[in-house]
Parts: C-alpha cells; sequence; structure tokens
C-alpha cells in the first residue's frame, strides 16, 4: 500500500496548518519515535496539526497520511466488520460518506458525533452500494423515496441533485443512502443548507469545500437560494452542536467593500470539489484509486443570489451546480 499522500490546500489553510503545527510539535522529535509511538501521539492531533505535520516533510507525510487512513478505517469498523470490503464497494460504486458524521469525523476536534451514516452515490453506484448494505451487512431496507418529482417530459428530476434515497438498518448502524441525479456522486452536497456540511470522504481520500470557516471558525455560510422546510431543523442541529451560521459571507468576512470576497465565499465564485480553496487530500491506498468510479468527475457549483460587489457581477445569478470532468490529462 502506497502512503505518500496527494493533496491539494487553500494557501490560508497551509499558513495556518503550519503555525499549529510548528507551535506545538518538535517534528525532528516525532519523527525519532518508533512508529507505533508516533500513531499513538497523532492519534488524539486535530485536522490542522496532523495537516502541519503532512506539509513539515515526507516522513512526516507518512505518518501524517496512515493516521488519516487510520481513523478513517477505526471509524468503519465500528459499522463493518471487514473494513476493507467495505472500501472496495466504495471504490467499485463511487460511494462517498457526507453529512453530520463524515464533519465529525473530518473534525476531529468535535465532541459531538452524528447517528446516521448519509452515503451519496454516483446515479450509477447507487443499486450496488445498496445492494452490498443489504447482503453483504444484512441490512434491511426500513424507507425508500422513489424520484421526487417528474417533469413535463415524465424524466425524474429533483432540485437537491438526488433522485432516489434509501435507508438501510443493519444491526450496527442506519445509512441513509443518496443516488445523485448525475455520474457525480457530489453533485447533492452542493445543494446542502451551508458551506459547513460541503464535505466527503471517498474510500481513499477526504474534501472540505470550506476548510477556514469550517475547520478554524466553526460557521457555516447559508445558501442564497431557497432551501427546503426540512433545512432549518437541519441547521438548528449543528447550532446545537456549537456552529454559527451567516446568511451573507460580509457578516463573517472583513473585506473592502469595493472587493470581492476571498477564500471563494464570494456567492457569485464558480467552485469545484477540489479546487484552490478546498482541502482535498488522498490518504489510502494511492493506486488504486485511479480505477475509483466516478473519480474523474467532480461537482461544480454556484451559490446564486445577489454579487458580493458590483466588481462581480450586477446580474442576479441562480444557484447552479453541474458534473464536471477533471484530471483527465493523464
Ligand atoms: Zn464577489
Amino acid at each position: 500500500m502506497s502512503l505518500t499522500a496527494t493533496y491539494r490546500i487553500a494557501p490560508l489553510i497551509v499558513d495556518i496548518a503550519r503555525l499549529h503545527f510548528h507551535e506545538r510539535v518538535d517534528s525532528s522529535e516525532i519523527l525519532r519515535l518508533p512508529i507505533p509511538s508516533q500513531d499513538a501521539l497523532v492519534a488524539n492531533w486535530g485536522l490542522l496539526d496532523i495537516l502541519g505535520l503532512l506539509l513539515s516533510s515526507n516522513e512526516g507525510q507518512t505518518v501524517a497520511t496512515r493516521a488519516l487512513a487510520f481513523t478513517w478505517k477505526a471509524s468503519l469498523a465500528t459499522v463493518t466488520d471487514d473494513v476493507d470490503l467495505f472500501l472496495h464497494y466504495m471504490r467499485r460504486t463511487g460511494a462517498c460518506l457526507s453529512g453530520g458524521k463524515c464533519l465529525s469525523i473530518l473534525d476531529r476536534a468535535a465532541t459531538w458525533t452524528a447517528a446516521d451514516w448519509d452515503f451519496y452515490c454516483p446515479h450509477e453506484g447507487f443499486d450496488s452500494f445498496c445492494l452490498f448494505l443489504l447482503h453483504q451487512l444484512d441490512g434491511v431496507t426500513t424507507h425508500h423515496t422513489d424520484w421526487y418529482g417528474y417533469d413535463s417530459n415524465g424524466n425524474p428530476y429533483s432540485t437537491d441533485g438526488i433522485c432516489e434515497r434509501r435507508r438501510i438498518r443493519t444491526d450496527r448502524a442506519t445509512f441513509d443512502v443518496m443516488r445523485s441525479s448525475s455520474s457525480s456522486a457530489f453533485h447533492p452536497i452542493a445543494y446542502f443548507h451551508s458551506t459547513l456540511v460541503m464535505n466527503y470522504i471517498t474510500a481513499d481520500s477526504f474534501c472540505i469545500a470550506y476548510p477556514n470557516s469550517t475547520l478554524v471558525r466553526k460557521i457555516g455560510l447559508i445558501q442564497s437560494r431557497q432551501l427546503r422546510p426540512q433545512a432549518s431543523s437541519a441547521l438548528q442541529k449543528y447550532r446545537g452542536r456549537g456552529y454559527h451560521f451567516y446568511r451573507e459571507a460580509r457578516q463573517f468576512i472583513a473585506a473592502p467593500s469595493t472587493e470581492c470576497l476571498p477564500h471563494g465565499y464570494c456567492t457569485r465564485t464558480r467552485r469545484f470539489f477540489g479546487d484552490k480553496h478546498c482541502i482535498s487530500v488522498t490518504f489510502g491506498d494511492t493506486s488504486t484509486s485511479t480505477h475509483v468510479v466516478g473519480s474523474r468527475l467532480t461537482t461544480s457549483w454556484v451559490f446564486g443570489g445577489v454579487a458580493c460587489t458590483t466588481a462581480c457581477s450586477a446580474v442576479l445569478l441562480r444557484h447552479h451546480a453541474e458534473s464536471v470532468l477533471v484530471g483527465t490529462s493523464d
């Protein structure tokens, strides 16, 4: 198994992570420790410290990558006895974890945990992933919602990027499995109520779309479009966990009113999972990740709403998300 991480981390987060790490840790001392002692030490660190270690040296990267993979596998071990088989099916179907459970795993400083496991699948991978949970984990479907609606031509559609949902209960967990309306599992994530939960973990990687507000400031920007009624109770749940929400990024980012908001917070910025504003890290078996279903697809979005300055655009944009191909050069 390859332990070299591939990553793209927003420059602001690189600075914060380095500072976090160097203020607290003597990296040369850690690297002199035997591997089990290294792992035991790093196991209790927050994500920013681990990213600081990742960025510190090649050896630091190895220890950090091992810690990220370990945490993810330890989380999955609470729901299955065969973590490798679970990861195999995640790769085969392109399924990723998102929502509250995902945030609680990524924000290692989180003191709360979510009950349900929300998995998002590419349109093509949904049935296979559900069958895996039903047959291999002895799951039972307790709730099944088919298409949310039909357009005038009788084709299924969804305004939230989801077109089917199956709730599967096993004796160890409740899984909510969502079928993306496109070949990108991330498509529904671009429609979430706020930036706080616009994160995912695949079999071998994770992505945090708004890392500074999510990890450092524990706040979220609420989508400017009309949200579904369920969204307000979801927001309330996160408020109870200590997070704060804002309707406009200008309420939490001090930027000169003539300039567009930095770090991708302008509601008119075209963003995508894996862009320069995200934290994207591949920590798993990098030799297999190119075979993961949908690994060359990502989702881009524009929050929509009014412009943050007249320089951005005077035209009112609607919220918008679409699948885009990435990394097709190799
Ligand atoms: Zn702007």
